[in-house]
């Protein structure tokens, strides 16, 4: 699990809220991703966003490949569990049957 902690904001012109990564730098240079102007935001505080679901984290169903551990020659993901190199095995499977 990871967390990330924020900075939020709120344009109080276009009542819209969002939020900035703390790991960016310049907080003069924010503006409303609406009017892309700073001149209503307002800092709202801070707050901490999880991110439960790592995408690079992925582990193929069939023969356990990640991210980091692809198959040999390079595989990648074409459904969230299941890397090209097992699609086309199963599938030629299907075909020989
Ligand atoms: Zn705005
Ligand atoms: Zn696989
Ligand atoms: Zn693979």
């Amino acid at each position: 699990m990871k967390q990330h902690e924020m900075y939020i904001y709120q344009c109080t012109e276009c009542n819209v809220i969002f939020g900035v990564d703390t790991t960016y730098q310049d907080h003069n240079h924010i503006v409303c991703p609406v009017c892309i102007s700073d001149e209503s935001l307002k800092d709202v505080g801070c707050a901490v966003a999880v991110v439960t679901r790592e995408p690079a984290e992925s582990k193929c169903r069939v023969c356990g490949c990640t991210e980091s551990h692809a198959c040999e020659g390079g595989c990648y993901w074409v459904e969230p569990d299941l890397c090209n190199r097992c699609a086309v095995a199963e599938r030629d499977g299907e075909r020989s049957v």
